[in-house]
């Protein structure tokens, strides 16, 4: 099924694009928060991601959970089953934050911006119809592929977008495409993860972190438990704030 096997492209014109485009702010927002923050998210999304929520909650904070509504109640066959409305309703009430991720997890830096408009339109119907009350501020997108067009009605609709291009929120940001750091099983991952989160310390600033699945032994595009909870645990002894993706902005005063 080509919803779970489309990679973006990666060919040098696509990679110069990708720069310019983080480059050009659809905002300028500043992400000067009084305690580092911390935002733990989870995409798509699997089931096994709640394990992430347990995590998170343990350490007395909450995480964001970008849910994109054609895999609902599907089976990934690399990242298990899919989250359904029982599971969004279980996460609003335990007081996490459900995002939104587009409908058809399109590449939204190949597709013209109604169509970008209409499968994002989309997801928010589909879950409001899964049950979902919370007003969605946040959003993420698949890929992390956009266009600066994409960022501009991005920033319209949602209060954050979150991409995938590495590093820490601090000083000028574009709030329609945060920073984000991937946690994965490699030790090259975990290292990166640890620096971040060092890095997010020591500058005061607003580190978001994301995966999929959530468990001991991951997928490819997973977290192992012990990673999740290594990083909640040492943010929390660094006096930092584990924030979901729209109360993290508040923190950081980051809403124009
Ligand atoms: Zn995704």
């Amino acid at each position: 099924m080509a919803q779970w096997t489309y990679v973006p492209s990666r060919s040098p014109p696509a990679k110069i694009q990708r720069r310019v485009t983080q480059w050009l702010k659809a905002t300028h927002s500043i992400v000067a928060p009084d305690r580092p923050v911390v935002t733990f998210t989870f995409d798509d999304f699997p089931k096994s991601a709640l394990n992430g929520a347990d995590i998170v909650e343990t350490h007395g904070g909450r995480a964001g959970f970008y849910a994109c509504t054609s895999l609902m109640a599907q089976r990934s066959p690399v990242m298990g089953e899919m989250f359904d409305p029982s599971t969004l309703a279980e996460l609003s009430a335990r007081g996490h934050e459900i995002g939104a991720h587009t409908h058809s997890h399109l590449d939204c830096a190949k597709a013209r911006l109604d169509q970008v408009e209409r499968d994002i339109g989309e997801n928010l119907v589909a879950l409001t119809e899964a049950g979902v009350t919370d007003n969605v501020s946040a959003f993420a997108y698949p890929f992390g592929e956009t266009t600066y067009a994409a960022k501009r009605w991005v920033s319209d609709v949602f209060v954050t977008g979150r991409g995938i291009l590495p590093g820490v929120n601090i000083g000028e940001a574009d709030r329609s495409q945060l920073r984000a750091v991937e946690l994965g099983s490699s030790a090259a991952s975990r290292r990166r993860a640890r620096a971040m989160l060092k890095n997010a310390i020591e500058t005061k600033g607003w580190v978001i972190f994301f995966t999929h699945d959530v468990s001991n032994s991951p997928s490819p595009y997973g977290a192992p438990k012990e990673l999740v909870e290594e990083l909640a645990s040492r943010a929390v002894e660094a006096g930092a704030v584990l924030a979901a993706p729209t109360l993290g902005s508040v923190l950081c005063g980051v809403m124009d």
